[in-house]
């Protein structure tokens, strides 16, 4: 890796986002740390430049098509394209057994449409390369189908969503609007969705889910063009997010998310990862 190699992290202004930037400009790359909030954004792109670190600050709304466009061709002419994509940027409203659609629409918003709007603007732009570009994205173990708690109680949904053969963006994109709809109905409750922390879990399942899609559908790509993609759960991290609640640091949120940015082997793509060990969705 070197300065040639360029990183986009969504959400870098703080948090796990913050971190993944500085470990990702500390190993030698440049980075382009990304804020919906300028002022914020650049306020923690002069700390870590102050450091040392080869840090760039562009704003970026992950939910604002004006924002993803004005920074694809901010990227595209600064440096030709990028080679890491790290989509962290998520929100969480979620304190226990609750959903207001407010707040429903705008967790699923950011963190899965966020996050594929940004697989798919930043696709066309990734650089080619004998080592294949990366993208990683920040999900959670919330959102696994087949985890002992908390799991997607509609059996044959968790089927679909879990049968690569059955996968497919339209199935992934009708589950959110299904619970969606449920949601604004008050009819959720008994439509089999995960139990606690329901909007967000739904969220991940669909991030999941689509970074398995994604790494079928790209991977037909010739040498020279790969892009492997990847998700992973940061664990119970402290962050604004948790009320800075969480068992582990930042620094460590980041650490596998870093290492599947940078990892070596070339051949590892559409797997779920936590505390660099691959997982089951
Ligand atoms: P923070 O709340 O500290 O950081 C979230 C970041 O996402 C902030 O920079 C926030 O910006 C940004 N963001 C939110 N909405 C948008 C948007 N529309 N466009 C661009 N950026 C946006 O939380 P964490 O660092 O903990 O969360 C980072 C990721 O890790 C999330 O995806 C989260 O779901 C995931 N995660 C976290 C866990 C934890 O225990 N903390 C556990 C599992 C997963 P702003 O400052 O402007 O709000």
């Amino acid at each position: 890796w070197s300065s040639e190699t360029i990183a986009v992290v969504t959400g870098g202004n703080r948090g796990i986002g913050f971190e993944i930037s500085r470990q990702l400009a500390a190993h030698g790359l440049t980075v382009v740390l990304t804020s919906r909030d300028s002022n914020v954004g650049l306020e923690a792109t002069n700390v870590l430049q102050e450091g040392g670190l080869n840090v760039i600050f562009h704003q970026l709304d992950v939910l604002d098509p004006l924002s993803i466009k004005q920074f694809s061709e901010w990227l595209q002419e600064t440096y030709g394209g990028l080679d890491i994509l790290v989509n962290n940027a998520g929100v969480n409203f979620n304190l226990g057994f609750d959903n207001s659609v407010e707040y429903a629409q705008k967790v699923v918003a950011t963190n899965y449409f966020g996050t594929k709007n940004m697989i798919q603007a930043m696709i066309p732009l990734m650089k080619p390369s004998t080592t294949g570009a990366r993208i990683v994205s920040v999900s959670s173990r919330l959102g696994r189908l087949n985890g002992r708690r908390n799991r997607l109680e509609d059996v044959t949904l968790r089927q679909q969503l879990g049968d690569l053969d059955l996968l497919s963006e339209e199935l992934i994109d009708r589950t959110i609007s299904n619970f969606l709809q449920q949601v604004e109905e008050g009819s959720w409750t008994s439509g089999g969705w995960p139990q606690t922390f329901t909007d967000y879990s739904v969220s991940k399942i669909a991030v999941n889910a689509y970074t398995r899609l994604m790494a079928k559908v790209l991977s037909d790509r010739p040498e020279g063009l790969k892009i492997y993609i990847n998700c992973y759960c940061p664990g119970w991290v402290k962050t604004a997010m948790t009320g800075y609640a969480g068992n582990i640091s930042a620094e460590e949120g980041a650490d596998t998310g870093v290492w599947l940015a940078l990892l070596p082997d070339q051949a590892i793509t559409g797997k779920f990862f936590a505390e660099r060990r691959e997982i089951n969705f």
